[in-house]
């Protein structure tokens, strides 16, 4: 029996996008071959990156002058591409508000001046600093921001508008809303949580700002070889790559990001109006900055969230348990999350308070 998985990541993938692989997977397109066997210069997986590239460009409305590359290593590995591909003047803003903005913000010392100018650990990072109000650097190369706090819940609800390019980690949400790409400089996102398997990153860049990257950057890091290259300068991640062409493709069926973030918004506010209609179940972000992606909340002890964890994987609701730094419970709901499963939850906690309170 197939579970609802509301695990952050890795995560759930659409059915239909699995079904396809399924289908196709000992003879992709033709050739006799597995997708996971063939040349990555084989004509037929190039087809793949191409098309891969062309839904991004489609479904996010990515103007011309930006590149669409596929990378490895994670998000963890462009939080280092990052600084060594726009750090110029030694100097950048970090606005500090999760687990993964300060690991981005670590890395960037180790290059130059990382200013952290937003911070929101003093309230566990259940908020988002103000944008209009923080000092940013005259100086800075660029500001980095974590768009969609994975561990913690919470959205950027607005975006800043600062001189230096943007620089936005979107991995927990990228292509659960619509956004204008012309605002940023780079927006990047590891693969597993709302696109495909575990193994590519996409990296969305401006052009211009990437055509000097610093001298110590590795090969494999500059975004500007990747481009030119075609995401194949050397062996991509073939099947993860060929994975997120058909949720891209499923996403299109649907309607594109404007549509499913319809029912990302329909999800995350039957899951809030429960949580914040019972005096059981507690989420304590600031309502304004709530993540439609990922929604932590507790009950009202330690040993009724062990409790819940257990039982609610009996029901067929697995992955449920909070990131290790907040405890509780945590609900990523991302875009293969169907609608159904949020319900299923929501009936589960229902229960699960009449039993327990
Ligand atoms: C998961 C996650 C990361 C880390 O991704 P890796 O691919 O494991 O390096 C970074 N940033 C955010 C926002 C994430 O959700």
């Amino acid at each position: 029996m197939r579970v609802y998985n509301f695990a952050a990541g890795p995560s759930t993938l659409p059915i239909e996008v699995l079904e396809k692989a399924q289908a196709e997977f000992l003879d992709f397109a033709g050739t006799g071959m597995s997708v996971c066997e063939i040349s990555h210069r084989d004509k037929a997986y190039d087809a793949v990156v191409k098309q891969a590239e062309a839904l991004v460009r489609e479904l996010l409305n990515v103007p011309e002058d930006y590149a669409v590359i596929f990378v490895q290593g994670g998000a963890s590995q462009q939080f280092a591409a990052i600084p060594l591909n726009l750090m110029h003047n030694g100097k950048a803003d970090y606005i500090v508000t999760g687990n993964f903005a300060k690991k981005a913000w670590q890395e960037g010392q180790i290059y130059g001046e990382a200013v952290k100018i937003g911070d929101s650990s003093d309230k566990t990072y259940t908020y988002i600093p103000n944008v209009d109000t923080l000092n940013y650097s005259p100086d800075a190369d660029y500001v980095h921001i974590t768009s969609n706090n994975t561990i913690f819940g919470t959205r950027y609800d607005k975006f800043p508008t600062c001189k230096a390019p943007l620089v936005a980690d979107m991995s927990s949400e990228i292509f659960s809303r619509e956004i204008d790409v012309s605002k940023f400089g780079v927006i990047y996102a590891g693969a597993q949580k709302n696109l495909a398997p575990a193994g590519v990153t996409i990296v969305i860049a401006k052009r211009e700002l990437i055509q000097n990257p610093l001298k110590i950057c590795p090969t494999m890091l500059k975004w500007k070889i990747q481009d030119e290259n075609g995401s194949l300068y050397n062996t991509p991640p073939c099947f993860s790559i060929y994975m997120a062409k058909l949720v891209l493709e499923s996403l299109k069926a649907k309607g594109g990001v404007a549509a499913i973030n319809q029912v990302n918004e329909y999800k995350a506010k039957l899951l809030y109006d429960f949580i914040d209609n019972s005096s059981f179940y507690t989420n304590s972000v600031v309502p304004q900055f709530r993540s439609i992606m990922n929604v932590p909340f507790v009950t009202p002890n330690a040993e009724l969230d062990a409790k819940f964890i257990a039982e609610s994987k009996k029901a067929g609701l697995v992955s449920l348990k909070g990131h290790r730094l907040v405890g509780g419970m945590r609900a990523s709901i991302y875009n293969a999350m169907p609608v159904e499963g949020v319900k299923a939850l929501v009936e589960f906690m229902k229960k699960f308070e009449m039993e327990n309170k």
